[in-house]
């Protein structure tokens, strides 16, 4: 064995340093709440990623009506919401993508070119899991990027055969893996701060106090969707 061999069989004994997890957490975020933080900070207790990134969406494409605060004001409660959590971030991507439609794989391919070096997983609600067939080229979405499948509160994970009869058999087994049933749900939602919102009652149990603050100050969701 020559000097350089025996260098290139001692490099491969050395393990590939591990790439960074960074769980993309979409959603319209009307606003923020502790369930989405609570989702966050369970997912990194349960090793499933080593950071969060939560994206506002700008104009999104399944939720077009009800939204009250602006896309600049749900940036601005997410940025609150997180500012003493060192594992997460906010990217404006969406937001800044004014007037086109949020598509998650165009912003899965940016984000992929924007960090190359990490392992991206797209963290996906039961719920949505059985609607997705219905989203923007999803053959690509599953094909291209990993996914976390997170449970909602009453909503039970599709069979493989109702998966792959709707996204094909391979894609049904990546997901159906990809299920994180060890993650807990938090029932609260930000149909329930809105609605506590319009009746004047306080929403300091359901949201971070810098944003049921930011919420109070600014008078918002005070009328009904
Ligand atoms: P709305 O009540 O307006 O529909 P929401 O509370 O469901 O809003 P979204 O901004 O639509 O919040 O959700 C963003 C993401 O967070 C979605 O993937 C959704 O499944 C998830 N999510 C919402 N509420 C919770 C919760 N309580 N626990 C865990 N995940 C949640």
């Amino acid at each position: 064995m020559t000097d350089q061999d025996k260098n290139i069989s001692f490099l491969s004994d050395i393990p590939a340093p591990k790439m960074t997890r960074i769980a993309v957490f979409g959603g319209t975020f009307d606003p923020v709440h502790n369930g989405h933080l609570s989702l966050a900070s369970a997912l990194l207790e349960a090793d499933r990623a080593d950071e969060v990134l939560f994206i506002p969406a700008g104009r999104p494409p399944h939720k077009t009506q009800g939204t009250h605060a602006t896309p600049e004001q749900r940036l601005e409660m997410l940025n609150l919401a997180i500012e003493h959590h060192d594992a997460f971030a906010v990217s404006d991507i969406e937001v800044m993508r004014q007037g086109e439609p949020s598509y998650t794989i165009d912003t899965l391919i940016v984000l992929a070119e924007i960090y190359p070096d990490c392992q991206l997983q797209f963290l996906l609600g039961m719920d949505s899991l059985l609607e997705l067939h219905k989203w923007h080229r999803v053959g690509d979405l599953v094909r291209r990027f990993d996914f976390v499948v997170f449970p909602r509160p009453g909503v039970r994970p599709p069979t493989q055969s109702d998966l792959a009869g709707k996204l094909g058999v391979r894609s049904a087994v990546k997901l159906l893996d990809s299920v994180a049933t060890e993650l807990p749900v938090f029932p609260v939602s930000s149909t329930e701060v809105r609605a506590r919102c319009v009746k004047g009652l306080l929403i300091d149990e359901q949201c971070p106090v810098p944003v049921a603050q930011y919420i109070e100050e600014r008078g918002l969701y005070k009328a009904p969707a």
